[in-house]
């Protein structure tokens, strides 16, 4: 399971393993007392060097892992959420891709966008709205899996 918490992704760039996760209260599956740590898991974001360390913690009543990871990223995906959909309001708006970026992975975030919004939306509306909607509604819009 993964759990987003308010942490800057600079921040544990930085500090590394020292980066002083806050442990949940409880378990978010069965709602234990505690949860312990459970090492760390390497992850790669775009804007930074080398791998980042996320913590993990697990739960000893029921063996729910929980994956912790920044809020400002979607998960699965290495640009931040403001990165994207910044690259898409771009494209909504001038009709093309921001300059120095990587087209076939934002052409990508559009085709999905469409997609989520096929799926979970049943009313018209615009693109940049149906992000936010979608983000709103806890998806990811630009993502393959359904
Ligand atoms: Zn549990």
């Amino acid at each position: 399971m993964i759990r987003f918490v308010d942490v800057l992704l600079k921040d544990i760039f930085e500090m590394g393993r020292d980066f002083p996760w806050k442990r949940p209260d409880r378990c978010p599956c069965c709602s234990n007392w505690k949860v312990w740590g459970h090492g760390f898991v390497g992850a790669i974001f775009n804007g930074f060097s080398s791998i980042i360390w996320l913590k993990r913690y697990r739960c000893p009543a029921c063996g729910c892992v929980l994956r912790l990871r920044p809020v400002s990223h979607f998960s699965r995906f290495q640009s931040s959420k403001h990165t994207i959909r910044s690259a898409l309001m771009h494209r909504i708006n001038t009709g093309k891709w921001p300059k120095g970026s990587c087209k076939s992975r934002q052409r990508h975030w559009l085709y999905n966008l469409k997609r989520q919004m096929k799926a979970y939306l049943s009313w018209q509306t615009g693109l940049a709205e149906a992000f936010d909607l979608l983000v709103n509604q806890g998806k990811t819009p630009v993502s393959s899996s359904f």
